[in-house]
């Protein structure tokens, strides 16, 4: 190891800063973030560092650098464009014994900046000793994807609690506690944004340790897990949200759905135990869904933390609205985290935006799988200007299709079939009303898909357009077209 990482703390102290333009100024904001006294020594000086000047918040010298500006501080940086002087202030601290960084010269330092992810009060610090600062930022943004934004306050509810829990608990009963507390309910309430609730359940949780104390580990049985409803996306595992990789990471328990991805599973906690609950078409949907309630039930009530996965967004033609009724009527607590639901997954990847100032004005949601009880108004979903996305629609593509036309659409209306959105082999056809049926069937369209129709559609890159421009350009030209 070339470099010792510590963590300094600076409030008060003074500190040195030779230089005066942007580079400076980087400096500069970290170091008043962290509170130390700062002064600048230039002699000229950018114009952010002129107003902190101004406001008081820095004290500014303007002149060259001299060593005896050195008396008296406790760490010094260089941010010059010029190496000589860079060094002159590094053989003058390195001679104070102080510590010296010559931003980007890690010869002439003696100590590096790593590069941060501030939720304080928890900050990570990753440095490549020197070698490749890029590297460095880049295993950060890595890092940075796997902490909630809330973890600063996370670390500050259990700071505030520290004393209370040393009050009652005995020291060798404290560790398990506290990951019991961060890795469990009142940990995910507090990172959901929902302090109040983790406050409850951090008393509830302190208060049922007496009775495990007292009684024994059986008295475990009755905690409580907890449930996240987790919208997986369209398929893509690059358009999870980090919330949901977050969640995934630390779940016990993933039930998952036939349109999870194994792309999209690959991104869960390795040693998870994971139950397949996926629908068989022609199956007895009604049991399944049953089932999945009674699951999601017995392994929260065993205390784990269960992911439940689905497709897309939970809460559109998810059933995850059923889902958290069973969870409330069990007292099972639950998070629901969104996810990218096929129609704006499948859009995007195909080019079609469902809205548009000149096309389309609105955009519906439908689904096309129940049409003998639907409720749909058929002549407004065919009306120029708005879009409708078919979802479960492959099967009943014809009726689909009559329904809009008998309504009052036209055949000339574009639609276009997103089959397998987002996917690495996702396929476009690209159609009106009146040829999207035997297109459907001439490139044997399988669920799951999509159909979107409206005038958006027709700014669909169809992969059918393709294989017949190929066609066409294959075609003897005397051939009549
Ligand atoms: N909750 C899901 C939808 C479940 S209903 C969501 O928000 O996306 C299942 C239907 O979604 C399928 O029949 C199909 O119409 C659509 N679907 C799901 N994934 C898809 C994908 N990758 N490409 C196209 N359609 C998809």
């Amino acid at each position: 190891m070339d470099y010792l990482p510590i963590f300094i703390q600076l409030h008060g102290s003074p500190a040195v800063v030779v230089g005066g333009g942007n580079v400076a100024l980087r400096k500069v904001d970290l170091l008043l973030k962290a509170g130390a006294r700062v002064t600048v020594i230039a002699p000229k000086l950018h114009d952010d560092l002129r107003a902190l000047a101004v406001r008081g918040q820095l004290d500014y010298i303007a002149r060259e650098f001299q060593t005896h500006h050195l008396d008296g501080t406790s760490l010094v940086i260089a941010a010059t464009d010029s190496r000589e002087v860079n060094a002159a202030v590094s053989k003058a601290a390195k001679a104070r014994r102080l510590p010296i960084n010559v931003v980007d010269d890690p010869e002439l330092s003696t100590f590096i900046f790593p590069a941060i992810i501030d939720r304080s009060p928890v900050v990570v610090a990753v440095g490549s000793s020197g070698q490749s600062p890029v590297l460095a930022r880049r295993v950060r943004q890595q890092i940075e994807a796997l902490l909630p934004a809330r973890l600063g306050a996370l670390a500050r509810f259990v700071g505030d609690r520290r004393n209370e829990v040393k009050r009652a608990l005995a020291p060798a009963q404290r560790r398990p506690f506290w990951e019991r507390i961060i890795g469990g309910i009142v940990g995910s309430r507090v990172l959901a944004g929902d302090e109040h609730d983790a406050n409850a359940k951090f008393l509830d949780e302190l208060a049922s340790l007496d009775k495990l104390l007292n009684t024994g580990p059986a008295a475990d049985e009755g905690r409580l897990g907890e449930v996240y409803l987790i919208g997986a996306g369209p398929g893509d595992p690059d358009l999870l949200t980090l919330r949901a990789v977050q969640l995934l990471q630390q779940a016990d328990v993933i039930l998952y759905d036939r349109l999870v991805s194994d792309a999209v599973l690959e991104r869960a906690r390795r040693d998870a135990q994971r139950i397949f609950v996926g629908k068989e078409t022609g199956g007895d949907h009604h049991a399944t869904q049953a089932r999945i309630h009674e699951l999601l039930v017995h392994y929260a009530k065993r205390g784990l933390r269960v992911a439940r996965l689905k497709g897309g967004d939970p809460f559109i033609f998810g059933r995850g609205g059923e889902e958290i009724e069973a969870l409330t009527a069990h007292g099972v607590p639950y998070v629901v985290v969104p996810g990218i639901t096929a129609a704006l997954g499948a859009a995007a990847s195909a080019g079609i935006p469902l809205t548009h100032r000149r096309l389309a004005q609105s955009v519906t949601f439908a689904a096309g799988h129940a049409l003998d009880d639907d409720t749909l108004d058929w002549r407004s979903l065919g009306l120029p200007h708005h879009t409708v996305v078919f979802y479960m629609g492959v099967a009943q593509l014809p009726r689909i299709v009559a329904r809009l036309t008998e309504a009052g659409a036209s055949l000339d209306h574009p639609a276009a079939l997103v089959e397998r959105g987002s996917l690495a082999d996702q396929r476009v056809i690209r159609g009106t009303l009146g040829t999207i049926v035997e297109l459907a069937r001439a490139y044997d369209v399988q669920p799951p898909a999509l159909l979107i129709v409206g005038e958006v559609a027709s700014l669909a890159k169809g992969d059918n357009d393709v294989l017949a421009a190929v066609d066409a350009a294959r075609r003897p030209a005397s051939e009549p077209v």
